[in-house]
């Protein structure tokens, strides 16, 4: 492994396949012999065009995405599109209400952007148990604008796997488990996902719109804030961010190339159910999201005794486990398990966990020897 030494856990930025960043690193200093870098190419070229052409195409291939739907590219990350939703959504639908369910920190900075733009109704949180599930007993007042998911709950370790039709727009935060398993975009009117968790390198923020949907949006907005600018100019009305939009390019390339997104589904849910499996059996650690809601890109963890956090965490480190620390909000342990993690980086992180703990047996072991003598 020249280019990698490290077993990368990290929740984002995200691990990218080595293949992607030899090619990406190659493309900065000489792209495909062009004599050019990919950083200093025009992105009215041909050559660049081709690019953002090829990457739309890639999307739609590899989430089946129906001709009625847009593919935008744009900047901002996800949490602009906490605010560009509700204004080009809210802000002028009436009276209506932007409904949201509460599932953890980006659920609830998606609400506090809404406020902005019009009246929220949060239809259930799951604030009272520590976000630790997704609560699914909820109605939508008959005036909801839409509805606004986050399918993966990053931070907490809670994913959506149903999906249910409310007779509303459906929109949802899909950052942190897009191309990560399969789904039907009909599902949903508006998909949303900062591309740095599953995608490509931070930057981009992809955005799958409903062409009907767009429609609707019957009022002027400034030109950066409106989607309709990104649909009516293919993405290019301003500078896009080249880089981001060529290295993900590259790694749905990747992702075809690996079976795409069913071929990759089922290798997430082999490295999930194998640290899942891990952390049940053990007596120092304990999973904290709900069994049914699990999600298998983040799995998020604590140890019964404190004294193990700063313990495993150091011991994990030194033999290459990097991103393991749980969100500074949550603390305890979160392992990203995004599609360029190999099975081989989670069987070693189950196989430290079994040694730690072991090691703790025998320390236990030691002392009441001592304490019995
Ligand atoms: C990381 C993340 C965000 C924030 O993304 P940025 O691109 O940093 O703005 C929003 N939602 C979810 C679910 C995330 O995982």
């Amino acid at each position: 492994m020249s280019t990698q030494q490290k077993h990368n856990f990290g929740a984002g930025p995200c691990i990218l396949p080595i293949s992607v960043m030899e090619k990406a690193a190659s493309s900065v200093i000489n792209w495909d012999g062009s004599g050019l870098s990919i950083l200093e190419v025009s992105h009215r070229s041909a050559e660049f065009e081709e690019v953002v052409a090829k990457t739309q195409l890639l999307v739609r291939e590899l989430l089946s995405v129906p001709e009625d739907y847009e593919v935008l590219f744009l900047q901002g990350g996800a949490s602009t599109q906490f605010s560009m939703v509700p204004q080009n959504l809210l802000q002028a639908s009436g009276n209506k209400k932007g409904a949201y369910l509460d599932t953890g920190y980006f659920a609830q900075k998606a609400i506090e952007q809404a406020r902005h733009f019009g009246e929220v109704q949060i239809v259930a949180s799951s604030r009272e148990k520590g976000y630790n599930y997704i609560p699914d007993n909820y109605s939508l007042h008959h005036d909801a604008a839409y509805l606004h998911l986050t399918s993966n709950n990053t931070i907490e370790g809670t994913e959506i796997f149903e999906f249910r039709n409310f007779g509303v727009p459906l929109v949802c935060d899909m950052s942190s488990d897009i191309f990560s398993r399969e789904i039907k975009v009909s599902d949903f009117d508006l998909i949303y996902a900062g591309a740095q968790k599953n995608m490509g390198p931070a930057g981009m923020t992809l955005v799958i719109i409903k062409k009907t949907l767009l429609t609707k949006i019957k009022y002027p907005l400034p030109a950066m804030y409106d989607y309709r600018t990104y649909a009516a100019n293919n993405s290019m009305y301003n500078t896009p961010p080249v880089f981001s939009i060529y290295v993900s390019m590259l790694n749905l390339l990747w992702l075809k190339d690996q079976g795409g997104v069913s071929a990759i589904e089922k290798q997430n849910i082999k490295k999930a159910e194998l640290l899942y499996e891990a952390i049940d059996k053990s007596e120092i650690f304990y999973g904290t999201a709900d069994g049914g809601h699990r999600s298998r890109m983040n799995v998020t963890f604590q140890c019964r005794d404190k004294k193990h956090e700063n313990g495993f965490l150091n011991y994990a480190q030194e033999r290459g486990i990097v991103g393991t620390k749980g969100y500074r909000s949550v603390g305890g342990f979160r392992a990203s398990l995004y599609n360029a993690l190999p099975l081989f980086s989670v069987e070693f992180l189950v196989k430290t966990m079994a040694y730690y703990e072991k090691m703790q047996e025998m320390k236990n072991a030691n002392q009441s020897q001592k304490i019995g003598a």
